[in-house]
């Protein structure tokens, strides 16, 4: 029996129901919440279990200290997406910013897109509230609509079926648009857990792969040791992800490795640093110290901590953004870790998301090419120079 079938004992693809989910939405109909999980139960996976393979094996070298990761894409993806479009446009974007990086990357560079599942959203208010009229947060389109309107916030289990058809047929462009050879392996956040557990399958050797993407991350908001998502990501083969926010403290992050990878497989885990510029001097040196001697990837997520609200709009500016990158690097270098990577919010559009650079100079220009279903992504232009920033980095 090989090692991984002896650390997930007492796993399997519902044990997540025996404990504690945050962030999930209340479903009225249980019967219908049934009936869809039985139709994603029998429907094709989103990717094939040997491609996520492939990235697990891509990111032991990384692990290792060769390489370097680039994730980024859209905070969520929508069902008004053109999802052709969507695609070549986010491969071209990806293109443009390893043509950067590359030549300074001592290693093989692994692209990684957050897209064909990138649909729930976790909410640090679980509702919101307009004129005097409260209603459920937007959970993001695989839960729940945007419009502002008891309807739509419903959270209805269909969306599911939803998504996962769109996730299909994104997945299928993807690997088109770019032919086989190296691919751009597809990532979400493991969130809405009746949707993942039905599509976990096994492979012949007995092991389970998730088959909604390639890598799942658990969000900064979902990773309590003893809660449901560390519980359905401990049983899984892909590569996790691990966001990293400013109250992780070292022995939770000790505890959550232990956890989530006991038999230490190098790159089976990535964390991601996401503490904001003002922070992440103070917070990330005692994490590192805590991981050494994990075969784990760090990476940085500059997005997330450095978002501030100015009446209903995140607010997300390109200095701090890059001064983040900057002290990643820097601490990495100082630790004796290897800075392994990028995890970016960006659009290959030109929207006017994030203040600086090539983007709107101040908030009032914000609304000129706002289309963000959640937070502010960067835009094309605004991505590639932050990829050059990088590659001068590393140079
Ligand atoms: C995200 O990546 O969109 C997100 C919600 O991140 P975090 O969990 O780090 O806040
Ligand atoms: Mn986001």
């Amino acid at each position: 029996m090989s090692a991984t079938l002896v650390s997930n004992l007492g796993w399997y693809p519902a044990s997540w129901r025996r404990f504690p989910a945050n962030q999930m939405p209340s479903y009225g109909e249980p019967e219908q919440l049934k009936s869809v999980e039985a139709r994603l139960e029998a429907a094709a996976p989103v990717i094939a279990f040997q491609d996520a393979q492939r990235l697990r094996q891509a990111m032991a070298g990384l692990a290792e200290g060769r390489g370097f990761l680039l994730q980024g894409g859209d905070c969520a993806e929508s069902f008004d997406d053109p999802v052709a479009e969507q695609v070549s446009g986010i491969v071209g974007l990806f293109e443009e910013m390893a043509a950067k990086i590359r030549p300074a990357v001592n290693g093989p560079l692994i692209e990684v897109a957050r897209i064909a599942g990138q649909f729930a959203k976790p909410r640090s208010a679980q509702t919101e509230t307009h004129e005097g009229e409260t209603l459920p947060a937007y959970r993001g389109d695989i839960v729940n609509g945007t419009s502002f309107d008891a309807l739509s916030r419903r959270a209805d289990p269909q969306r599911m079926i939803r998504a996962h058809m769109q996730s299909v047929g994104t997945a299928a462009s993807l690997a088109a648009a770019r032919g086989s050879d190296p691919p751009i392996f597809t990532s979400h956040e493991a969130l809405l857990l009746p949707y993942e557990e039905p599509l976990t399958r096994r492979d012949p050797a007995g092991r389970w792969w998730a088959t909604s993407g390639h890598m799942l991350w658990l969000g900064d908001r979902t990773r309590q040791v003893d809660g449901a998502h560390v519980e359905y990501l401990r049983g899984i083969e892909n590569v996790v992800g691990v966001k990293c926010g400013p109250s992780l403290q070292p022995e939770e992050l000790c505890r959550l490795i232990d956890r989530l990878d006991p038999v230490g497989s190098p790159g089976k885990l990535v964390l991601i640093g996401r503490f904001g510029a003002k922070k992440i001097r103070q917070l990330l040196p005692p994490l590192m110290r805590a991981a050494k001697d994990r075969p784990v990837v760090w990476t940085i997520d500059p997005m997330h901590g450095n978002t501030s609200m100015t009446g209903k709009r995140k607010v997300r500016r390109l200095p701090d953004i890059l001064a983040e990158i900057d002290a990643f690097f820097a601490i990495a270098q100082a630790e004796g870790v290897h800075g392994g990577g990028v995890h970016l919010e960006m659009s290959a559009l030109d929207v006017t998301e994030c203040i600086g650079g090539r983007g709107p100079a101040s908030i009032a220009e914000l609304d000129k090419n706002w289309l963000t279903a959640c937070d502010p992504r960067l835009n094309r232009a605004q991505a590639i120079d932050l990829a050059a920033h990088i590659a001068a980095l590393m140079a």
